[in-house]
């Protein structure tokens, strides 16, 4: 059976996409803690991201990295945090969340409701800033 994030790396589900590489991919949580809430992952399909092989772990945190700071530049912040949860979705991945403040890492708080047309344009504006090779 494939996860929700594989028929999203697939096609199958359509997904505001940020970056991707031959094994990564990365693109906007459509329930946002903070405008530019972005999911990275694994295109191969492994549940906890502690299961990871070291390559394929390091490779990811490497490419979460290079979003992160694409990220930043596209939606100005103190920082870009980064939480690992996957209570919800057992197909790895790291949520990187724009922080100007330590409620922004809120995830309790009542999500915001964008639409189509923001989300596309914060995904464009972060691929916009991704830089370097996608691998
Ligand atoms: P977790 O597994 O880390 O607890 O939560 C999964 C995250 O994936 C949540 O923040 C949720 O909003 C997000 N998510 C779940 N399903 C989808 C989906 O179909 N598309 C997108 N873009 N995000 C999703």
């Amino acid at each position: 059976m494939s996860t929700i994030f594989s028929k999203i790396v697939s096609g199958e589900i359509p997904s505001y996409r940020v970056a991707e590489s031959d094994r990564y991919y990365a693109f906007l949580d459509i329930n946002p803690i903070a405008k530019g809430h972005t999911l990275v992952i694994p295109k191969k399909e492994v549940d906890y991201l502690f299961d990871l092989d070291e390559e394929a772990l390091s490779g990811l945190w490497i490419f979460a990295q290079k979003t992160a700071k694409a990220l930043q530049a596209a939606v100005p912040c103190k920082r870009i945090g980064v939480a690992v949860l996957g209570l919800e979705v057992p197909h790895a991945h790291i949520h990187l969340i724009p922080l100007n403040r330590e409620a922004d890492v809120d995830f309790k708080k009542p999500k915001l409701k964008l639409t189509k047309e923001e989300f596309e344009n914060i995904a464009k504006a972060i691929a916009a800033k991704w830089e370097g090779e996608a691998n």
